[in-house]
């Protein structure tokens, strides 16, 4: 491995995720399971999001997969389970479980770089990792960058975009209004 100071700032949470993910025994689901979307951000992929947990397939073949919602009360969670269930059924499995875990509570850390980049050409501005916005001493609702021109002079507009885990910006260079993904 070369130098740590070249590895860009990551959030240990999604090193540990991606880590997790790697020590499995079945890498073919997780690749499989790469094809279940966000139903609220279809760019995203349920794993980018951080919301697949877990999965793993036992010695009868039932394959148990976990997810945990963006927040507790998420209603897309409903059709995550769903569209898992689908894709599972498409591989040819008859035997399955789609677990809902709300502990530990899910958290913006567990997004993928991945997921951030695609949030950003949806139009969604991504979370702040945890810690920058304290560091710097700015709230919130501070430095948030519009994902339409890069400019980080921006307002809040409301707490609440188009679903609740979502606040609505407006850039005040390219005057166009968008969601901020919150972070939690
Ligand atoms: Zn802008």
């Amino acid at each position: 491995m070369s130098s740590i100071s070249t590895i860009p700032i990551i959030s240990s949470a999604w090193a540990e995720r991606q880590q997790h993910r790697k020590q499995s025994a079945v890498p073919e689901l997780w690749e499989m399971l790469d094809a279940v979307n966000d139903p609220e951000v279809p760019a995203l992929s349920l794993w980018d999001l951080g919301v697949l947990c877990d999965l793993q397939k036992d010695e009868s073949g039932k394959v148990t997969v976990w997810i945990t919602p963006t927040y507790s009360g998420c209603p897309a969670i409903g059709t995550m389970q769903d569209d898992i269930e689908a894709e599972l059924v498409k591989a040819g499995f008859s035997d399955y479980e789609v677990k809902t875990q709300l502990a530990p509570a899910w958290t913006t850390d567990w997004l993928s770089p991945e997921g951030r980049r695609k949030l950003r050409e949806y139009g969604i501005a991504p979370p702040k990792q945890s810690g920058c916005g304290n560091a710097l001493g700015l709230t919130p609702e501070s430095g948030i960058e519009c994902p339409h021109c890069g400019s980080d002079d921006t307002a809040l507009l409301s707490e609440f975009g188009s679903t609740a885990c979502k606040a609505l910006f407006k850039c005040q260079d390219c005057h166009e209004p968008f969601d901020y993904f919150k972070q939690i």
